[in-house]
């Protein structure tokens, strides 16, 4: 049987029907903007459409945010506070007609990397997508690690740094403050104001720099550009020291748009990693970029919908 996976974003709604063997058979995209009822009602819309003509078990919703999946509740969406408190699994499931459940949205793609993607050969898989934010997921002995309520595998709001920068949940110091998209433009304006002279600095006097500017710039050889990315890399690499620690994974898997700098970022997170964690677990460890791309979050909770008895409808 095959199931849908809804992944909600902060602009964008993308709901696709997937089979057991991972593939994509039908998929719509709607906005995500708007009030809380419009929102709902598009999420339906997608669902309604994409199924359209298809044999379908059950939907799961891939969400930004603290879920407690347990309950099928967002607690605390910064970027989708419409979705906060809402019974989806009931309001949706209403609309609908099917069984809906909800996810983090960084736990379903760490689980669609895990059945079809990056980590398909192994049992144990640390995922971190790095965007705007740092989302993170763990599979150990092929389970999703969800923890107590569902709110587990939060590895973007581990502290790293003390009294680093302030992140988005109100600590200091987050990998996601340090690591994401937000942090390498935060970090990039400032070595432009310190070295005006480079491209990065001339870039940085015309327009506002994004993330991708400062991967471009890297890639032609722009020094202060290339300090950035190696920072971020170091950054990342004290995470995942803690992680390979932890966890003792075979894989992990870097997702998200900041992972396109690959080895611009990742070479320096290795090293951290070699210098920081115990042997043996970061001798195996294997750190590579994800391998889904944007689709990981359709497919995970495509394959992490459950039907009204709690399986899982493509199988686990
Ligand atoms: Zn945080």
């Amino acid at each position: 049987m095959n199931a849908i996976g809804v992944d909600v974003g902060g602009t964008k709604i993308a709901a696709g029907v997937v089979t057991p063997e991972g593939e994509i058979l039908n998929e719509v995209r709607y906005p995500s903007a708007g009030p809380r009822e419009r929102l709902l009602s598009s999420i339906a819309r997608a669902v309604d459409e994409v199924k359209d003509g298809y044999e379908v078990g059950a939907v799961c919703l891939a969400v930004p945010g603290f879920v407690l999946s347990a309950e099928n509740k967002v607690i605390f969406a910064p970027n989708l506070h419409a979705i906060e408190g809402v019974p989806l699994k009931y309001d949706l499931g209403e609309r609908t007609g099917l069984s809906v459940t909800v996810e983090n949205d960084a736990n379903a793609a760490a689980w669609g990397e895990f059945r079809f993607g990056a980590g398909r050969e192994v049992d144990h898989l640390v995922f971190i997508t790095l965007g705007t934010g740092v989302g993170g997921g763990v599979v150990m002995h092929g389970i999703l690690l969800r923890g107590a309520q569902g709110a587990g595998g939060e590895l973007g709001h581990v502290t790293i740094h003390a009294t680093g920068p302030r992140c988005g949940c109100g600590n200091h110091g987050c990998l996601e403050a340090l690591a994401s998209g937000t942090a390498i433009q935060r970090r990039a304006r400032e070595v432009a104001n310190e070295q005006p002279d480079s491209a990065l600095g001339r870039l940085a006097i015309e327009r506002r720099v994004l993330g991708e500017d400062v991967t471009e710039l890297a890639r032609e050889g722009d020094e202060a550009a290339i300090s950035v990315l190696k920072e971020t890399g170091v950054w990342l690499g004290i995470g995942l020291a803690g992680f390979v620690n932890v966890f003792n994974p075979e894989v992990i898997a870097i997702g998200g748009g900041v992972a396109r700098a690959g080895e611009l970022i990742l070479e320096r997170a290795r090293q951290e990693v070699y210098l920081r964690a115990r042997s043996p677990s970061r001798d195996l460890v294997r750190i590579q970029e994800a391998t889904l791309g944007a689709e990981s979050g359709v497919l995970g909770a495509a394959a992490l919908a459950r039907d009204e008895s709690g399986e899982y409808v493509l199988g686990s």
